[in-house]
C-alpha cells in the first residue's frame, strides 16, 4: 500500500483480544463467546459418559477452524497481501486483508482455507478407514455428544466445515470464490452484488428452514450469515467505489490546525466555532500530533481548559499519502471517528474522516465522477 506510513490498523469492535498466531492477532468476538458458553454448558450438562470426547472434538473443531484461517494468510502473504486480524465469529473465522484482491488472488486465497479443512477430514477418514475404527454416519452425531470418539466427529466436522464454507454466498469462502469468478465476466460491482444476493438469499432460507424445524442453532447461524452477507457486500462495494481513486480526491482540504503551544480552551473554541472534530496539532512546520472531540473532551474534564493541547494529544497517528489508494485505505477507516492525516512529503495536505469518507462513498454511488 503505497503512501501508509503508518499502520495502526483499528479492530473489529464488539471483540476481545485473543492471541497471536504467527503474528497474525486472532481475535473472539462476543457472539463467538456466547457460542462457546453455549456449548460448554451443552457438554457438562448433558449427563453422556462421553462428554469429555466431545470437549476434545470441540478443541480440535477450534483448532482445524485457526488452520483454514491460517491458510488464507499463508497464500494471501504469497500475493504480498498481509493479513490485518483473524476474527472468531460463531460461523468460523473471518480474515482481513491488507488490500483488496485480484480475481485470481481472490480465488486461490479464498479456496485454501475449506481446501485444509478437506485435507484434515481426508486424513482422518483415511486414518480411521485403515485401523478399522467406526467413521461419522450422519450430521446428527456431530451435533450433540455420541458414543463416537473424538477423531470421527473431527473427520466430519472437518468435512462439513469445508462443505459450508463452499456455498456460493456471502460471507462464505465459496461466495469469495464465486464473485472472484464473476469477477473474470462482470463488472466488480455486479459480481459483488450477486455474491452478497446469494448470501441474503440463503441465510433467509436457512432461517426459515430452522423456525420450521425448530432447529434454532439453524436460525442462529442463518442471523449471522444474514449480517455477514451484508456487512461483505458493502465492503465489496466500497472498494469497487474507490478502487483506483487516489486519496488526494476524497479528503477535506480546508480545515483548521493547533498550535504546539495551544491550549485546550483554544482547542474547545475552535470544535465550537467550526464543524471540524479532528485537530492536527503543528510545531512549526511539523505535525507532531492530532487531538480529536473525544479525546479534548476527557481532557478538559481530567486536566481543565488551561493544559496544554501538546500534553494530551495523540502521537501515534494514522499517516497516508495523497496518491494512496482509497480501496486500500477503506479497511483502516473502518472504525466510526476515524481520522487520517494526508501528508504530502512533510507538507499537511488535508485530512480524511469516517464522515467525509462515507460522503464520498454515497456521491459516488449516485454518480458523481472523483475530481482527481
Ligand atoms: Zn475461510
Amino acid at each position: 500500500m503505497d503512501g501508509v506510513t503508518a499502520l495502526n490498523y483499528p479492530r473489529t469492535s464488539g471483540t476481545v483480544r485473543g492471541f497471536r498466531l504467527f503474528g497474525v492477532p486472532v481475535r473472539l468476538h462476543f457472539t463467538f463467546l456466547i457460542l462457546l458458553i453455549f456449548l460448554l454448558v451443552t457438554v457438562f450438562g448433558s449427563s453422556h459418559q462421553s462428554g469429555g470426547n466431545y470437549a476434545m472434538f470441540l478443541l480440535g473443531l477450534f483448532v482445524s477452524v485457526l488452520l483454514h484461517e491460517m491458510a488464507h494468510a499463508f497464500v494471501g502473504s504469497r500475493f504480498g497481501v498481509r493479513t490485518t486480524e483473524i476474527v472468531m465469529f460463531p460461523i468460523g473465522g473471518l480474515s482481513r486483508m491488507e488490500r483488496p484482491m485480484r480475481p485470481t488472488e481472490e480465488l486461490l486465497t479464498s479456496l485454501a482455507g475449506p481446501f485444509v479443512n478437506l485435507l484434515i477430514s481426508a486424513g482422518l477418514l483415511g486414518y480411521l478407514y485403515s485401523s478399522h475404527q467406526p467413521m461419522p454416519r450422519s450430521l446428527s452425531d456431530l451435533l450433540r455428544p455420541t458414543e463416537l470418539g473424538a477423531l470421527p466427529l473431527l473427520a466430519g466436522g472437518n468435512l462439513l466445515l469445508a462443505l459450508f464454507n463452499l456455498l456460493p454466498a456471502f460471507p462464505m469462502d465459496g461466495g469469495r470464490a464465486l464473485r472472484a469468478l464473476l469477477g473474470y465476466v462482470k463488472p466488480d460491482e455486479e459480481a459483488t452484488r450477486i455474491a452478497a444476493w446469494m448470501g441474503r438469499m440463503l441465510a433467509i432460507s436457512m432461517g426459515l428452514y430452522g423456525l420450521v424445524a425448530q432447529d434454532f442453532l439453524l436460525v442462529f447461524f442463518a442471523f449471522f450469515i444474514y449480517l455477514g452477507a451484508a456487512q461483505e457486500g458493502a465492503a465489496a462495494l466500497g472498494r469497487t467505489l474507490t478502487n483506483g481513486i487516489p486519496v488526494r480526491a476524497a479528503m477535506i482540504t480546508e480545515f483548521h490546525t493547533l498550535g504546539h503551544g495551544d491550549t485546550i480552551r483554544d482547542a474547545a473554541n475552535l470544535l465550537l466555532s467550526t464543524s471540524q472534530q479532528d485537530f492536527p496539532v503543528r510545531h512549526g512546520d511539523q505535525v507532531v500530533g492530532l487531538l480529536g472531540r473525544n479525546l479534548l473532551l476527557k481532557a478538559l474534564a481530567a486536566e481543565g481548559p488551561d493544559a496544554y493541547v501538546a500534553g494530551v494529544m495523540e502521537r501515534d497517528f494514522l499517516l497516508i499519502g495523497p496518491d494512496a489508494d482509497l480501496s486500500g485505505i477503506l479497511p483502516l477507516m473502518a472504525q466510526a471517528g476515524r481520522c487520517a492525516l494526508v501528508m504530502d512529503g512533510p507538507r499537511l495536505a488535508g485530512l480524511l474522516t469516517t464522515d467525509n469518507l462515507s460522503e464520498f462513498l454515497l456521491l459516488r454511488r449516485f454518480g458523481m465522477e472523483p475530481v482527481v
